[in-house]
């Protein structure tokens, strides 16, 4: 018997990472900033807040800092226990891993090459002369784009819906969620555990692994 590839997509901010990037980064602005992004943030979070509306407004928050600091913070993100341990065991499986992120590709792009991600996908900072404008470069990743990522990679590599998997915390993934063969609430919110197809409330992301019936390598 062979086992069908698998497509695993991963939201970033407190699934891949224990940490949210953009309140990391509001705290390079002030005490007062950082605050108020946090608190956005996790309102966002819990579905109680437009995300796109929520984005812009916490971008807005960030404007004036350096590229420099955007590294700084990135610096301090914290991977997830257990993110290295299921990215390389679901790919030595032959199974592909991405992530799809209503963060910013200054911050992931450094943490998706350090573990050898298939794909990735976020949203991007407008910068000037190195200094974040406040605005967003592009159209918003969103709930709606988070899902349609999804949609897009598993056809690219010709994987099955019923072959998908997708894990992530927050209100923003609860489309993902429900569209993937199989949804897992990771250490996840009231609206993000109500869609899953799986809850873990382990703080251990290879326990993915063992939902999903791959050996730990
Ligand atoms: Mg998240």
């Amino acid at each position: 018997m062979t086992t069908e590839r698998k497509l695993i997509v991963l939201d970033v901010d407190s699934t891949l990472t224990q940490d949210e990037g953009i309140d990391l980064l509001a705290r390079y602005v002030s005490d007062e900033a950082a605050r108020e992004v946090s608190y956005i943030t996790s309102r966002a979070m819990a579905g109680e807040l437009d995300f796109s509306e929520s984005l812009v407004a916490r971008v807005r928050a960030l404007g004036g800092l350096s590229l420099d600091d955007v590294a700084s913070a990135t610096a301090r993100v914290r991977l997830s226990v257990g993110a290295e341990t299921l990215v390389r065991s679901a790919q030595a499986a032959g199974h592909l891993v991405a992530a799809v992120s209503g963060g910013f590709h200054q911050m992931i792009d450094p943490l998706a090459a350090d573990l050898g991600l298939d794909m990735h996908r976020a949203n991007r900072f407008e910068v000037q002369d190195g200094l974040l404008t406040g605005r967003i470069d592009g159209p918003i990743v969103d709930a709606e784009a988070k899902r349609d990522s999804l949609f897009r990679w598993a056809e690219q590599h010709d994987i099955s819906r019923s072959n998908t998997v997708a894990v992530g915390d927050g209100g923003n993934d609860v489309l993902m969620l429900s569209a993937a063969g199989v949804g897992i609430a990771y250490m996840a919110k009231d609206v993000t555990r109500a869609a899953a197809d799986i809850v873990i409330n382990t703080p251990d992301l290879a326990l993915v692994l063992d939902e999903i019936g791959v050996r730990r390598v």
